[in-house]
């Protein structure tokens, strides 16, 4: 049988079809193999003949790309690249592709969601009128979504789609993010400190890095003046955890709704798991059936736009520009 032009394997993923991304490769003459391998040999020995690799949890290490001669790029299923040894990609010539943006709606969906539901406190008689108690008083007191203030820490993709949305209900919103120099429309960009004081909610949407691990800790919760509730759908190394269980027990904030925890899953003695006014979900905020389909696609664009010679829509080590295995036609 003749073979395929190119040759490009799905390292592994979390779904079992793999229809949207054959159908990005359309008439490009690609064999694309589902192999749902992680072990550094298996890697190696599968895909030592490959032109592409498109990848979710497996590592990829220097010692896998000193044995991948034809590989001219990754793409990686999500945002993160931590799997991936950057630098040996960039000096074997190969470059390294995310998709950053697949999923910003359903996040800040899930953010406002949980805003919702814990102001309202719709999860909680939930739980009541299924044990057969019917009483609103039990949920006292409820305030009024309107005339509210929405703290974001970071206001990039996602904090702005929050800001949109929660405007919606009357919440006036202001942020704290170093790094943005205009805001956006009926965005206040304000200090740090402030967001801390002024807000009756406060929801994260920055980055983890060095510089917000702990962002949010001890100190931090005495100075939220307003009670407020707080929102976590971002990374929860950024709250420190045994704080936020201190300043919700002794009242410094209203509730929390975390859709990420410092341990993903919780300890089942996580004192959280019994709080009445925190709201959990289990890492969830990027899902949809829309977003994961967007997903897949764009991660076999991102290989497909390389093999037909064109640079894919977000390269993340970008010093491989110059030196590329790839024939890129603007390079
Ligand atoms: P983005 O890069 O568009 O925005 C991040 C913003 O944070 C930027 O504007 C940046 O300037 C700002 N920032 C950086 N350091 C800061 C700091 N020290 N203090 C305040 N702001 C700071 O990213 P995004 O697409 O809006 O995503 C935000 C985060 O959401 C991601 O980093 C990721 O951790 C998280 N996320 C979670 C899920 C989920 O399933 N829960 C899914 C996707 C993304």
């Amino acid at each position: 049988m003749k073979r395929s032009r190119y040759q490009v394997i799905i390292t592994d993923c979390d779904h079992g079809s793999i229809e949207e991304e054959q159908e990005e490769f359309g008439s490009l003459d690609t064999e694309l193999i589902l192999a749902q391998i992680r072990e550094e040999d298996d890697l190696i020995r599968v895909c030592k003949d490959a032109d592409g690799l498109i990848n979710q949890y497996a590592w990829l290490t220097r010692r896998v790309f000193e044995n991948l001669p034809k590989c001219k790029v990754v793409a990686r299923y999500g945002v993160g690249v931590d799997s991936i040894d950057l630098r040996a990609a960039t000096d074997f010539g190969i470059i390294v592709a995310n998709v950053p943006d697949y999923c910003i709606d359903e996040v800040a969906s899930h953010a406002v969601a949980m805003i919702l539901t814990l102001i309202r406190k719709t999860a909680f008689f939930d739980r009541k009128v299924k044990s057969s108690q019917w009483d609103f008083r039990q949920g006292a007191p409820i305030h009024r979504i309107q005339g509210k203030t929405l703290g974001l820490i970071g206001c990039g993709k996602i904090g702005f789609e929050v800001a949109k949305r929660i405007s919606a209900f009357g919440v006036k919103v202001i942020a704290f993010d170093p790094y943005l120099q205009r805001p956006a429309e009926k965005i206040e960009l304000t200090d740090f400190e402030t967001v801390l004081r002024k807000s009756d909610f406060i929801s994260i949407h920055c980055p983890l890095n060095e510089s917000t691990r702990h962002l949010i800790g001890e100190q931090e919760f005495k100075k939220m003046e307003r009670k407020p509730l707080l929102i976590n759908t971002s990374r929860g190394p950024i709250v420190n955890e045994k704080a936020l269980i201190q300043a919700l027990e002794e009242g410094h904030i209203s509730g929390a709704g975390l859709d990420v925890l410092e341990t993903e899953p919780p300890d089942s003695r996580n004192h959280m798991l019994k709080m009445e006014n925190v709201l959990l979900s289990p890492h969830v905020g990027f899902y949809s059936e829309e977003s994961i389909s967007e997903l897949k696609r764009r991660a076999a664009k991102n290989v497909s736009d390389v093999l037909r010679g064109r640079w894919p829509g977000s390269v993340v080590n970008r010093e491989v520009m110059g030196k590329t295995r790839a024939t890129i036609s603007i390079d």
